[in-house]
């Protein structure tokens, strides 16, 4: 490289674009960006090839931000490829470091969501009678598509990943600060998790907190809040007390309940068992049948606790026959 600036790329696996959109968020900074860095490949923002990458040198990229999860071979392989011309490799967002939300497809199978999408899609008035095949042969050529795993990964999964910036999407004032580290080569030990804190959310929340006892629960918008008092107290399920906090409280502080995005608190093996543990040990009663009543009104108890996460937990994917 003739120059001395750094070389960046960006990418998206299984994504939603909203991690790119958190990039762009960052305003005129993105303009410093341009000042310090040449952006070598970044598909949703500039038109470089996957040939582009396959011809650079091994570590000729200083960084790489990978978002989003891997669902199927081709995010598998370009992973794999950003991880050779790399010299770091930042799992930015949830989807890439935990999973994400495409993650809460490991609680059924291919063959359903194929069947759902392709064979008995409810929205669309004909359905198809195949599914996406890997190889198709038209006019005596060959189409080759990426296959579709059985589950989601995590970036971790299938390459040594340097760092994590966590959120859904990161927060932009962490994306500023964890690409001006990068500039300035003051990151931390590699395997960190950066733009975040090593505190529980519910230690830098501001609402009151006082005995736990629960007698039943809501959804946020089914009772009046008490704007100061703990979200889980009033019965909301809030994430708090299982996730990292660095986000700035952005949830509670809108009166909204924290999802874990992200991710588990330090020294938090199983972020959903740790939800999962602190609600069930506010609910008011000793009568089996009353304990059950009450948890039933958690509409959706794996996507509540493992809404980010899911191939990042202990299962990792729901067993199937
Ligand atoms: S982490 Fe959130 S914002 Fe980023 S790609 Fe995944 S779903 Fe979208
Ligand atoms: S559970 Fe939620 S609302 Fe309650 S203190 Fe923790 S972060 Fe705040
Ligand atoms: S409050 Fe929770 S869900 Fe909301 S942004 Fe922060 S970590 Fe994510």
């Amino acid at each position: 490289m003739a120059d001395s600036k750094l070389q960046i790329a960006l990418y998206w696996g299984a994504a939603c674009g909203g991690c790119d959109v958190a990039v762009l968020d960052t305003d005129e900074f993105i303009l410093e960006v341009a000042k310090v860095a040449d952006i070598r490949f970044w598909p949703i923002a500039v038109d470089g090839k996957y040939r582009d990458v396959e011809a650079m040198a091994p570590l000729e990229l200083d960084v790489a931000f990978f978002n989003g999860a891997v669902r199927n071979s081709e995010n598998e392989h370009i992973a794999k490829l950003l991880r050779a011309k790399s010299k770091t490799l930042v799992a930015f967002g949830s989807c890439a470091h935990l999973g994400g939300i495409p993650g809460l497809a490991n609680q059924t199978t291919k063959e359903e969501i194929f069947d759902r999408a392709y064979l008995h899609n409810p929205s669309i008035d004909r359905n198809g009678d195949t599914v996406p095949l890997t190889v198709v042969g038209i006019n005596s050529e060959e189409l080759r598509i990426p296959e579709f795993y059985r589950r989601v990964y995590r970036l971790q999964d299938v390459v040594e990943v340097d760092y994590f910036l966590p959120g859904c999407p990161p927060a932009p004032d962490q994306v500023r600060t964890v690409i001006g580290a990068i500039a300035q080569g003051k990151l931390p030990a590699r395997g960190s998790v950066v733009g975040a804190s090593e505190r529980t959310l519910c230690d830098d929340c501001t609402r009151k907190k006082k005995e736990k006892k629960v007698r039943e629960f809501h959804r946020p918008w089914e009772i009046l809040q008490d704007p100061e008092l703990c979200l889980l107290e009033q019965g909301i399920v809030c994430a708090g007390s299982a996730t990292r906090s660095g986000c700035g409280v952005r949830c509670p502080n809108s009166g909204m309940p924290c999802r874990g995005c992200y991710g588990p608190a330090p020294n938090v093996v199983d972020q959903g068992a740790k939800l999962l543990s602190a609600v069930s040990s506010i609910v008011d009663s000793r009568d089996p049948e009353e304990i059950e009543r009450i948890l039933s009104a958690i509409p959706d108890l794996v996507g509540y606790a493992y809404r980010f996460g899911l191939p990042a937990s202990l299962m990792k994917r729901s067993v199937h026959p």
